[in-house]
């Protein structure tokens, strides 16, 4: 069985967690580079990426996952871990360079203008059409690489989409009573894990 791991230095992960178990999914919380090894798929949440690269500076989990994630590891990123998994981030700060695209961090404006999106999925998320997507000062994505696909948008952009083994959302898909993202990352760790 697959052990799902979710990195708890920082911002949502307790919610992700929650809703991994209530899935029916075994999983552990992962702060250290041995946590890390002993599982085989990874929640990257949200919360302040500049805070999270700090806190995984002493055990060099930044470059761990990175490797982890190109040998395979099924990854869901959210939010700051978009940010933490991109190629280019401005304004500049450090990232894995895993996922083929370029953010633009708090690109929607300020806290105050947190919201609950209706995002348009595509019909692999199962119906309805619509899923329910909270925004916190996301990142906007600027740049897509050839092999992203997009799963879902909001206003035309792109806000859910996978890269391989990477499901990455812009928005916060555990505040919601919808599902079907964790659901769905939750099939592609059974697959990597075969
Ligand atoms: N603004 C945060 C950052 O730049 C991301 C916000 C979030 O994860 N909800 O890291």
């Amino acid at each position: 069985m697959t052990v799902y791991g979710v990195l708890a230095l920082q911002g949502d992960w307790a919610a992700h967690t929650e809703m991994l178990r209530g899935l029916g999914a075994d999983v552990c919380a992962v702060r250290t580079a041995s946590e890390l090894s002993a599982v085989s798929a990874l929640v990257v949440p949200g919360g302040e990426s500049s805070a999270m690269l700090r806190l995984m500076e002493p055990e060099n989990l930044l470059h761990k996952i990175s490797d982890r994630i190109r040998a395979g590891m099924a990854v869901l990123a959210t939010c700051a871990g978009v940010i933490l998994l991109a190629e280019g981030v401005d304004p500049p700060q450090t990232s894995m360079g895993a996922l083929g695209i370029d953010v633009v961090r708090n690109a929607y404006g300020r806290q105050v203008y947190s919201t609950i999106a209706e995002i348009q999925v595509s019909d692999e998320l199962g119906a309805p059409p619509i899923l329910p997507g909270v925004f916190i000062r996301a990142p906007r994505i600027a740049r897509l690489g050839g092999d992203v696909e997009v799963l879902g948008r909001w206003r035309g952009d792109p806000v859910l989409i996978r890269q391989g083994c990477i499901l990455g959302a812009t928005f916060h898909p555990e505040l919601t009573n919808d599902r079907r993202v964790h659901q769905h990352f939750l099939r592609m760790g059974e697959k990597a894990h075969v």
